[in-house]
């Protein structure tokens, strides 16, 4: 351990000891949770040490937590929480949901009309249907398109890219991943990933990309996308854009944005209008497949497809909160954010950049273009110990000072952000780049 890495692991320990101090009861609720689940933990990506913080409640962008603290968040439920915790609209729309009544076992009078507001959004998406989260959505249009092209077994996915709990590649396939026949390419890559389709194309059956990296908001670059989508069309390969996360950065998605027609289309999060969601969609001739009326239709039948809370609130957030203006409006806060806090971190000459698009932005301490998962990498294994403690820090920090947002630096504003709310939080992380600087500024 040199010095350096030593004040940087003092400094977490402060950070640490002021944490466990404000948050009593926090702690006591993760250690009444570590008895009924393992590690305390459902949701695997809301961990983060010494241990989360518990909610109690959220009002537009604010979180409160169970010691009565509050929070300005910047999480905003990993891109889902778009429209903050409070919008009256939705809230009336889920109360007259419940007020007439839930599970009722057949079409309900929501269903058609989210999926007409999603089609008008989304042009590549000529028909949809709903599933309970990303993860099954992606699932559903994997089997789709593998039951469609069956002698072409094969699904190009790229490294770093996220697709659900079962859809997890990092330096290759998770051992939890759904047993597809994988390939994995490099993302951006664009002659890398050209010539593994021509040499591949024969056996895949479809590329299942996000348009922007997740994981560490890496945006794909126009050419890799373009280049996708002229190899999978010359090859006849099927391309799925997962825009579970994307499709909030235009008023029609990242496809919009970037001018693309992908073959299918997966999404999620705020299309639920904040309760649970999933959708898959696309060319009429392979959505058609699922029309039950036909023989040998594709099944999906999905208890919940057609819950009323996630409809009824998902048509509301799409037609009348999420309308086109306000995604231009929250994506162009986001840009902005952006650049303060590059333009801050570039005065301090810290290692440390806001990558990402509109309003989702990643936080990397590095330096350099990141354009796959590998870039935002450290070379060595001691160096890469000292990014993720300057995260930790960096996290801790920001959590004592009130600002909520992901351990692994993802930022996802929600439509009750402002200006100002950004100019506090650029604020706050250059005060704390001020207090440690040194003890990051020659991260390497
Ligand atoms: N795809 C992408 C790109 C995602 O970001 C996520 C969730 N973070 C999923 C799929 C999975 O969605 P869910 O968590 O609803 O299963």
């Amino acid at each position: 351990m040199t010095s350096r890495d030593g004040e940087l692991a003092a400094a977490i320990a402060a950070a640490e000891s002021s944490y466990r101090d404000r948050h009593p009861a926090s702690a006591r609720a993760y250690e009444r949770a570590l008895e009924h689940m393992p590690g305390g933990n459902t949701r695997s990506v809301l961990y983060y040490s010494p241990f989360p913080l518990t909610w109690a409640s959220g009002h537009g962008n604010r979180l409160t937590d169970v010691d009565g603290r509050e929070y300005l968040d910047l999480l905003g439920e990993y891109s889902a929480g778009l429209f903050g915790h409070s919008n009256p609209i939705i809230q009336a729309a889920l109360k007259q949901a419940i007020d007439d009544g839930l599970v009722l076992g057949g079409p309900n009078v929501y269903e058609a009309s989210l999926a007409a507001a999603i089609r008008a959004r989304f042009p590549s998406i000529e028909l949809v249907r709903f599933t309970n989260s990303g993860t099954e959505a992606n699932l559903m249009a994997l089997s789709a398109v593998r039951a469609v092209k069956p002698r072409h077994p094969r699904i190009l996915v790229f490294d770093g890219a996220y697709h659900g709990g079962v859809f997890y590649f990092r330096r290759g396939s998770s051992e939890l991943n759904a047993p597809f026949d994988w390939l994995i390419g490099e993302y951006n890559d664009v002659e890398g990933v050209r010539a593994l389709l021509r040499e591949h194309g024969g056996k895949l059956a479809a590329v299942l990309v996000e348009p922007m990296l997740g994981g560490g908001c890496i945006p794909a670059t126009p050419e890799f996308v373009t280049m996708l989508r002229e190899e999978c069309t010359r090859s006849d390969i099927l391309l799925i854009f997962d825009e579970v996360m994307t499709s909030r950065l235009s008023p029609s998605g990242l496809q919009g944005a970037l001018g693309i027609r992908p073959d299918m289309t997966t999404l999620g999060k705020y299309l639920g209008g904040g309760a649970s969601f999933g959708a898959f969609g696309g060319r009429r001739d392979i959505m058609a497949r699922f029309d039950p009326a036909l023989p040998g239709a594709f099944s999906h039948p999905g208890t919940f497809n057609n819950n009323v809370l996630s409809m009824a609130a998902g048509v509301a957030g799409l037609t009348r909160v999420f309308t086109p203006a306000e995604a231009m409006r929250i994506n162009a806060l986001g840009e902005r954010l952006r650049a303060k806090l590059n333009e801050m971190a570039a005065e301090r000459e810290i290692p440390f950049q806001a990558t990402g698009c509109g309003s989702l932005i990643g936080l990397h301490f590095c330096r350099g273009l990141i354009r796959c998962a590998a870039d935002a990498d450290r070379t060595s294994p001691q160096s890469q110990r000292a990014q993720d403690a300057a995260e930790t820090l960096l996290h801790l920090e920001a959590l004592n000072r009130g600002y909520y947002f992901a351990r692994r630096g993802y930022i996802a504003l929600s439509l009750p952000t402002t200006d100002e709310d950004c100019e506090s939080f650029v604020g706050a992380v250059d005060d704390i780049f001020r207090r440690h600087g040194r003890v990051i500024e020659d991260l390497h």
